[in-house]
């Protein structure tokens, strides 16, 4: 008899397998129907011995410290500042547009506050700021609108950013300084030995078996358990039935060259051109050396795995019915991007299952066992 039976063994999963496990001594079954844990953030090495993200680059970034001490726990971080360049206008410019973006790209030498003026005179007025249109162009105008953002949306998204909710053009900002790192957050880094070894490390606890390459409903009528963690898409845990929730895919496309360094930066991005969004090189964010280097292009599409909720009125309307119908559906908890149809970060999501372990210790007494005694320990060290 398991206490708990979690579903999927990404962020969401692992955190809360690892917090139950740990603190209240409770007995975990992980299932996962990949072959493999760590979700979307799952790293392996390839044949040619290169450490790559099967899912596409995974950049650790955050501003919570608690968040980085409770990963800590189970990986030795490496520092690493990711940088983006855009191929626009036949030049590499730095991503997010900042000063010598536009210096460079109409052969300006303007200062920052000059920059300021320059967006001012160009910025669109917009009385509500509703689309991912509106935020950037209300911003810095159409023309770089259109270079940076419109292209690369429609091919990301299969809709154009007028389609789609602010907050997605949202996540990369607009500067006038000359800072061209992708993230600006108080802490960024990468597991010093990947994502997979960390979450081994995670799930590596007695009271806690890991199914892997099985799915949920195949496995959960025959495998006795008090209560659920549910990560994965939560309209199919309700059988579609108020409707499918929207989702992009990704195909990844994984090459090894034989060259030693492919690009300048981690990324490079497609805004105008090819029908994939970007190109990540992996050695950038790895720190590993290796003679050759391993590179994944990101080519969008409309079938596949859900890798990203698609946010917009309708979408928001449709997951407020499963968000109610979850609620009111006992011993069962929904946490994670799917499950909770967010676009949340790794850092994000591990807060959401780290508050929701929180709630879950305060409302459920524990079951008849208690407390071993290195818990109680380990909570006091805490
Ligand atoms: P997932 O990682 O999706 O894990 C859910 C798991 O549940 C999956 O392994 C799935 O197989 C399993 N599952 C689902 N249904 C079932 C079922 N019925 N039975 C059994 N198993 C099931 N975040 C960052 O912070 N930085 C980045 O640089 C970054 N880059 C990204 C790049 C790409 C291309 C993508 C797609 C995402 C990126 N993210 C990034 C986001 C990051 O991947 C997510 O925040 C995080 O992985 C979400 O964790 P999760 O546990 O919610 O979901
Ligand atoms: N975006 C864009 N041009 C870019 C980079 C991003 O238009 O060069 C938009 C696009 O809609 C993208 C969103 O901003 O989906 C968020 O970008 P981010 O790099 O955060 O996407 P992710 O890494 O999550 O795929």
């Amino acid at each position: 008899m398991f206490d708990w039976l979690i579903v999927g063994a990404g962020f969401a999963g692992s955190v809360l397998a690892e917090r139950l496990a740990s603190q209240r001594g409770e007995k975990v079954l992980v299932v996962d129907r990949r072959n493999h844990v760590g979700g979307n953030a799952y790293d392996r090495y390839n044949d040619a011995g290169l450490l790559i993200h099967q899912y596409g680059p995974h950049i650790f970034h955050t501003n919570s410290r608690p968040i980085v001490d409770y990963l800590s726990k189970f990986t030795a971080w490496r520092p690493y500042e990711h940088r983006v360049l855009g191929a626009v206008d036949g030049m590499l410019v730095p991503i997010p547009i900042n000063l010598d973006t536009v210096n460079r790209l109409y052969g300006l030498s303007l200062t920052s506050e000059e920059l300021t003026a320059w967006f001012a005179a160009r910025a669109e007025k917009i009385d509500k700021i509703e689309t991912s249109e509106d935020v950037v162009v209300s911003v810095v105008g159409r023309e770089l609108y259109e270079k940076f953002f419109q292209g690369y949306t429609r091919k990301q998204w299969g809709l154009d950013p007028s389609q789609l909710d602010k907050s997605i053009t949202a996540r990369v900002p607009i500067r006038t300084d000359r800072d061209d790192r992708y993230f600006t957050d108080t802490y960024q880094c990468m597991p010093a030995e990947g994502y997979t070894r960390m979450f081994e490390t995670m799930l590596d606890h007695p009271k806690i078996s890991v199914l892997l390459g099985s799915d949920f409903r195949d496995v959960a009528a025959s495998i006795s358990h008090k209560r659920v963690i549910y990560t994965g898409p939560i309209d199919e845990y309700f059988d579609f039935r108020f409707g499918r929730l929207p989702y992009r895919s990704l195909r990844f496309d994984h090459e090894t060259l034989n060259t030693e360094w492919a690009q300048q930066t981690g990324t490079i991005n497609f805004p105008q051109s090819e029908d994939y969004t970007r190109i990540s090189e992996y050695k950038h964010m790895t720190g590993q050396q290796h003679p050759l280097t391993a590179i994944t292009r990101e080519y969008p599409a409309a079938e596949g795995d859900p890798y990203y909720p698609i946010l917009h009125p309708e979408s928001a309307a449709i997951f407020k019915r499963y968000e109610t119908l979850a609620m009111a559906t006992p011993d069962v908890w929904f946490v994670g991007r799917l499950a909770t149809f967010r676009y949340y970060n790794m850092d994000q999501v591990t807060g959401q299952a780290l508050a929701t372990f929180r709630r879950i210790d305060e409302k459920l007494p524990l079951s008849g066992r208690g407390r071993s005694a290195v818990d109680v320990a380990d909570l006091a060290a805490a």
